[in-house]
């Protein structure tokens, strides 16, 4: 399923980086200079654990768990591939889709903590 991402579903998505606990979305979150709007436009496809290892395989993942989201970049758009939203417990999807929106913005894979 294709979810285009509204400029407004992305504001609300930057209220919510305000809203999440640093101390617990560590790991996932990116640093706050990569927290804004994207300038451009991004879409959010959801898409089975299954297909989405296959398609994020090349996405740099921590432990050996599966991947939940990845984003490609370019053109002036992103398209971040993520599980669907039953696979997630908010505010935990909300922090994946911020780290690949950073992502769209420029934070490198290899997520340096500045
Ligand atoms: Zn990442």
């Amino acid at each position: 399923m294709i979810l285009s991402t509204t400029s407004a579903s992305l504001v609300a998505l930057m209220l919510t980086a305000g809203q999440l606990p640093r101390d617990q979305f560590d790991d996932v979150m990116p640093p706050s200079h990569y927290i804004h709007s994207y300038p451009g436009v991004v879409q959010t496809l959801e898409v089975p654990v299954d297909a989405l290892q296959i398609f994020c395989a090349t996405a740099p993942r921590k432990r050996a768990l599966p991947v939940a989201a990845c984003s490609v970049a370019g053109d002036g758009q992103c398209t971040i591939l993520i599980r669907p939203a039953d696979d997630f417990v908010e505010p935990m999807r909300a922090a994946v889709l911020l780290h690949e929106l950073a992502h769209c913005l420029g934070w490198p894979a290899t997520h340096p903590k500045e």
